[in-house]
């Protein structure tokens, strides 16, 4: 399957199939399979899609989201930088609350340690930037919503929420029960990503 990578035609496509995405995200909700194997399939998927990207020449995230930063972040940051966490605290980061919970994000977008569209914190970074875009992560079914916002963000959501579309949705829903078993052993999205 042919990616798409430019930022402005995933932008473009995002908003345009907006519909069609929340369609799809309840439709996955509903179909027969566990937990496990949706996040197997999303994982699969999603992992042939990272291959085919370099992040290197993208850093939309870096520009366009807010990660957040955990006490262990901060101190990790701070040290690194020869900064107290309070003083590092100050110039770059700012409390947010969202969903009853106070959070750390940083002041600025783009991130301020982005340079040449390069982390220049790598090692460093928050465990946030470490694990984004957190397709990976158990449950994906009950963070569905959260996917379906980044898609006209991330290269890598709007490829896999595209393939998963052209899998499931396309070929599976005729007869889902059927293809099951084709589904569990991920053969259809060997085939797809090949
Ligand atoms: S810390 Fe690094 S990876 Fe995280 S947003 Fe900033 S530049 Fe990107
Ligand atoms: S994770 Fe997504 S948005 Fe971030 S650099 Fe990689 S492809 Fe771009």
């Amino acid at each position: 399957m042919k990616l798409i990578t430019h930022l402005k035609t995933i932008k473009r496509l995002g908003r345009l199939r907006k519909e069609e995405n929340d369609d799809f995200r309840i439709y996955l909700r509903e179909l027969p399979f566990s937990i496990k194997t949706i996040d197997q399939a999303v994982k699969t998927t999603s992992d042939a899609v990272s291959k085919r990207i370099d992040c290197t020449l993208c850093a939309n995230c870096c520009r366009k989201l807010n990660p957040t930063l955990t006490v262990t972040d901060t101190r990790r940051l701070a040290r690194h930088l020869g900064m107290t966490v309070n003083a590092f605290t100050a110039r770059y980061l700012k409390k947010i609350q969202q969903d009853k919970k106070k959070l750390l994000i940083f002041q600025k977008r783009p991130c301020p340690f982005l340079k040449n569209n390069c982390c220049s914190i790598y090692e460093f970074r928050p465990h946030d930037c470490r694990s984004y875009p957190h397709l990976t992560r158990r449950g994906f079914v009950f963070r569905i919503r959260q996917a379906v916002e980044m898609v006209d963000v991330c290269p890598i959501v709007f490829n896999t929420y595209e393939t998963l579309k052209n899998t499931l949705a396309r070929r599976i829903r005729p007869a889902a029960f059927a293809c099951f078993a084709i589904f569990s052993s991920h053969v259809l999205f060997s085939a797809m990503m090949g």
